[in-house]
């Protein structure tokens, strides 16, 4: 059941926070500056959309953010599950904050997110990380308030474990922005799609979707605030709606924030392919501002291997989908997500996979290692890959797909293209980093502001980014 929290109790958090900022004041006026807070992001853009409410509702209560952990009065880790690699660094980044509490008693340190929504690493940070204020999993966000009131007027720690299925959805809660041009949207939450590699499913709850009136008006504040890049969020938004409206889908919602008078580009993720329709690429194509990108995770080129994950598609229906975007949104930028070493992932599987992308040809694909996961059907199959064959398999894949990004890239040369600026690049410091209408990663030279969208003329192409100098 989808619990939306109502008006009071969210009111409720907000005198929470009121006192919060009391018993903050108190002591900022003690040491005579405010106290400080880190927020740490792991994994994907929905947590990313997370920690921005929670910066939001932190700075509320009266903290000051601040980038540099070592500064920060509370740090608090949002973490993710969804391979063994991200819960590792999460772990590991959280027992390097130890010290951090051994030179500053008075730090406070929480978890939250998608890895302590799982019982057995709930119960690992609350027994083997005694250092830990308090830690929650992904349905109790909007508490934050109380939570940090709990702690600060209590000697007991928390720990807070999501129920079973649960899945709430807050709306209004405050937010503070990474970036002041470009922002996410969430538009749902949650998946039901028990694809059996998968631990969203386990750890953010039943799918469900906000009202179609609730993301209007937040896209009309973002785009009156000088958004100029939006991209709405969802693990699979082409079930938008399917728990609020007989007839109202991912299609009609895209219409109509297209529809909102502004200046801005609209971009989504993540599309399904077993519910991504002929009608989601004609809006697309018929709606100005959506951008000519398409991320659609095909996971493997193997139908087998398709079924046991229970995927519900197949590499033809798939293909015939890539086709007609491609004919119906010419220059479409399209990037996928690869499983390597699924369990019972045999040398024809694999090959079958690197057929698939030699034919489909990506403009990026994001690999990924099979990782068991606890709780999820495919950790239990019998035929699991080796390291090594895992290893080796992923390299010929990155081989491979470099050639085919590399390609694609040359397409670009000497062609003109606009770019949203980002700032100074962070792997060259005498050029600029931006992406292109559809998400493409450049590097230019040149001046620009952040947030600017300048004209760039490509001049050398390289597998996962363009260079150029602005026109
Ligand atoms: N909802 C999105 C994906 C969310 S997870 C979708 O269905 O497309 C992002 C990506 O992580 C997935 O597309 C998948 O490629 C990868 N992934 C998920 N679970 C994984 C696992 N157990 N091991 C390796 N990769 C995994
Ligand atoms: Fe995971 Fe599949 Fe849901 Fe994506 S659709 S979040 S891969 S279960």
């Amino acid at each position: 059941m989808t619990k939306i929290i109502s008006k009071e109790e969210l009111e409720y958090q907000k005198k929470y926070a009121e006192k919060v900022r009391l018993i903050l004041n108190g002591l900022s006026s003690e040491r005579g500056e405010a106290l400080r807070f880190s927020v740490v992001t792991y994994g994907c853009q929905q947590n990313e959309a997370d920690s921005e409410r929670l910066a939001g509702m932190l700075s509320d209560m009266g903290y000051e953010k601040t980038d540099d952990v070592k500064e920060a009065d509370l740090i608090l880790v949002n973490t993710c599950a969804v391979r063994e690699h991200a819960e590792v660094r999460a772990l590991s980044v959280t027992g390097q904050y130890k010290h951090l509490k051994e030179k500053k008693p008075s730090l406070m340190i929480g978890v939250c997110g998608c890895m302590v929504s799982q019982e057995h690493r709930l119960d690992d940070i609350k027994f083997k990380y005694p250092y830990v204020d308090f830690a929650f999993g992904t349905s109790y966000l909007w508490q934050l308030p109380s939570i940090i009131y709990a702690r600060l007027t209590k000697k007991k720690r928390l720990f807070m474990l999501d129920a079973e299925d649960e899945g709430n959805i807050a709306e209004d809660l405050p937010v503070m922005r990474e970036c002041s041009y470009r922002a996410w949207l969430s538009v749902m939450y949650g998946c039901n799609n028990y694809c059996t590699y998968c631990v969203v499913p386990h750890v953010r709850g039943r799918e469900r979707s906000r009202t179609k009136e609730d993301i209007i008006k937040e896209a009309k504040e973002l785009i009156a605030d000088g958004v100029k890049d939006i991209t709405l969020l969802g693990q699979n938004v082409n079930s938008y709606g399917k728990t609020l409206y007989p007839d109202y889908g991912f299609a009609e919602l895209l219409s109509d924030i297209n529809a909102i008078d502004g200046d801005f580009t609209l971009r989504f993720m993540t599309s399904h392919p077993k519910d991504a329709t002929k009608k989601l690429i004609d809006t697309m194509a018929r709606c100005e501002k959506c951008a000519p990108q398409l991320h659609l995770p095909l996971q493997s080129g193997s139908d087998r291997i398709l079924k046991r994950m229970n995927r519900r598609y197949t590499l033809e229906s798939y293909k015939e989908l890539v086709s007609y975007a491609r004919e119906k949104i010419p220059g479409v930028v399209l990037t996928s997500d690869i499983i390597v070493g699924f369990p019972g992932e045999t040398e024809e599987d694999f090959d079958l996979t690197m057929q698939a992308l030699s034919d489909i040809k990506y403009d990026m694909v994001y690999s990924f290692i099979y990782s068991k996961r606890k709780n999820t059907p495919a950790a239990e199959y019998e035929d699991q890959v080796p390291d090594d064959i895992k290893g080796e398999r992923f390299r010929r894949m990155l081989d491979l797909q470099n050639g085919i990004g590399q390609k694609i890239n040359e397409t670009y040369l000497n062609k003109t293209v606009r770019v949203l600026c980002d700032g100074i690049s962070k792997t060259d410091a005498d050029m600029l980093a931006g992406r292109t209408d559809g998400g493409k990663n450049v590097c230019f030279s040149g001046k620009a502001e952040e947030g600017e969208y300048v004209n760039v003329k490509i001049t050398e192409a390289r597998p996962f980014v363009l260079i150029g100098e602005i026109m």
